[in-house]
């Protein structure tokens, strides 16, 4: 069975949203154009799955989460009033070790959207060898709406309600889009609080992309940043391509967004072209990452800024560039996008950015793209790093930290595109591939209980 013909499931959780979130008397919404995040990533596991004959007991099996979660949990809002909050944790597969995966704190949060990045999450532990496997979890939240105590109060409670459903060697939830490490240390404090005094501090590593003071890994929130940054220095070095005075354009300018920016100009690439969820801004002579970052920080966005000419998103997508990050949300780069982008090369900072009639444009077009599974898992190497420290009680500095990372990072760079150009197939393919031959190994090796 494929992710054709594969029967189509009907996605109860956004029926659901649809139904409960629409007024009375509001048009019914037509689902049919909904993009199928999950079904797109179980398309590339079958893609992968032929490459490296997989046994299709195996890929059936990887192409369903183990766990679905979802709950529902009441918060008092801080004008006294009370609200339902609705939350998930997927839990796809843990072969490898622990479930291991990002929180996303959104209003778009959704069941489909979730099970595609718990999958991935499982390929990337596989293919970059870190003993995890994949989960993914988060709530239907606008957290701009929210005061800070209300968003400590949605973060704890939404701990409560997952119970035991998390825990440092079952599963271990980290920042994704909308949390923070602030986030991540109510969580800890939440989850160390239920389980009795003498078994507290042995909890810590219930999350990683903890603050520092409480617990993190030096490196952490720079870290899917700076393993973007270790590819695209690696794919400069494979094709002769000097990066200094080189031009980036960054769509997204959150956490991986702005660390990318700082890193690479540090590298002498400037960045030219920017947005997030509130608009776009280009300015020639390149943006100061370092202001921009500590604007959007005090700000919540890069609205308001001075140091640039707002565009539209088109203009943004046409800007000529010799470096894309996407670092916002999925599903951002379709057919329209892919024509219009004038890059040399695209690192998928976001997890998903590219849908497949864009990258089928792209690869047409002879762009290369540094798939999101390669490109983006620093950060969950890092958080392995940090789990590891608060396992042994250790605190490494940060150039250990950094140097662990380059090594696996460029490692993984040269598997994945030497995978690639042997097979003749996209290093997203490859990538996929790599993962599953690992899994499949495992696999083969324990069987299948009982
Ligand atoms: P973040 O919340 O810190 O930043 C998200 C950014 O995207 C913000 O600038 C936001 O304004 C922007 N954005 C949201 N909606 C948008 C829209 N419709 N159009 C344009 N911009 C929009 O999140 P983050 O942690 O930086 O995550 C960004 C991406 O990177 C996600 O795909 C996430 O899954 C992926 N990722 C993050 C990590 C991590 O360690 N944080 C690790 C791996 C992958």
């Amino acid at each position: 069975m494929t992710s054709e013909t594969r029967p189509s499931e009907p996605d109860y959780d956004s029926v659901d949203d649809v139904l409960t979130d629409r007024p009375s008397g509001a048009p019914e919404v037509d689902l049919s154009d909904r993009y199928e995040f999950f079904r797109v990533i179980q398309g590339y596991l079958d893609d992968a799955s032929k490459v490296v004959g997989l046994p299709a007991h195996l890929s059936e099996m990887l192409a369903q989460p183990k766990n679905e979660l979802i709950v529902h949990f009441p918060v008092r809002m801080d004008d006294g009033t009370m609200q339902l909050f609705k939350g998930y944790r997927i839990q796809h597969n843990n072969l490898l070790g622990p479930y291991k995966g990002g929180l996303r704190f959104h209003q778009t949060v959704s069941l489909d959207d979730l099970k595609a990045l718990a999958t991935m999450m499982t390929w990337k532990c596989a293919l970059m060898k870190i003993p995890f496997g994949g989960a993914k979890g988060g709530v239907k939240v606008d957290t701009r709406a929210l005061s800070e105590d209300e968003l400590m109060r949605v973060t704890r409670r939404f701990t409560h309600a997952l119970g035991n459903n998390i825990g440092p060697n079952y599963d271990i939830p980290a920042p994704d889009v909308g949390t923070s490490g602030q986030v991540m240390v109510w969580i800890m404090d939440t989850y160390m609080n239920q389980v009795g005094h003498a078994a507290k501090n042995a909890q810590r590593a219930v999350v990683t992309g903890k603050t520092l003071t409480c617990g993190g890994s030096p490196g952490r929130e720079k870290a899917t940043a700076q393993g973007v940054v270790h590819c695209i220095t690696e794919w400069a070095k494979d094709n002769r391509f000097d990066l200094e005075g080189k031009t980036a354009i960054i769509q997204g300018f959150g956490n991986v967004g702005s660390f990318s920016a700082l890193l690479l100009s540090k590298l002498g690439v400037s960045t030219i072209a920017t947005g997030d969820h509130t608009g776009y801004m280009r300015t020639t002579e390149g943006f100061n990452a370092h202001k921009l970052s500590e604007y959007v920080k005090r700000n919540g966005s890069i609205a308001g800024y001075e140091g640039g000419k707002s565009i539209s998103r088109e203009e943004f997508f046409a800007t000529k560039a010799d470096l894309f990050i996407p670092a916002a949300l999925e599903n951002q780069i379709g057919a329209a996008e892919a024509k219009a982008l004038d890059v040399k090369l695209i690192a998928e900072g976001a997890n998903g950015p590219c849908n497949p009639e864009g990258e089928k444009i792209l690869v047409e077009r002879g762009i290369p793209i540094i798939p999101d599974v390669l490109a983006n898992s620093g950060g969950v190497t890092v958080s392995y790093y940090e789990w590891v420290q608060n396992l042994r009680s250790e605190t490494w500095d940060l150039d250990e930290v950094d140097r662990r990372l380059e090594k696996t990072m460029r490692d993984a760079y040269q598997r994945v595109f030497t995978y690639a150009r042997e097979k003749d197939i996209t290093p997203r393919v490859a990538a996929y591939c790599l993962a599953l031959e690992h899994l499949g190994q495992a696999y083969a090796e324990r069987g299948i209980f009982p």
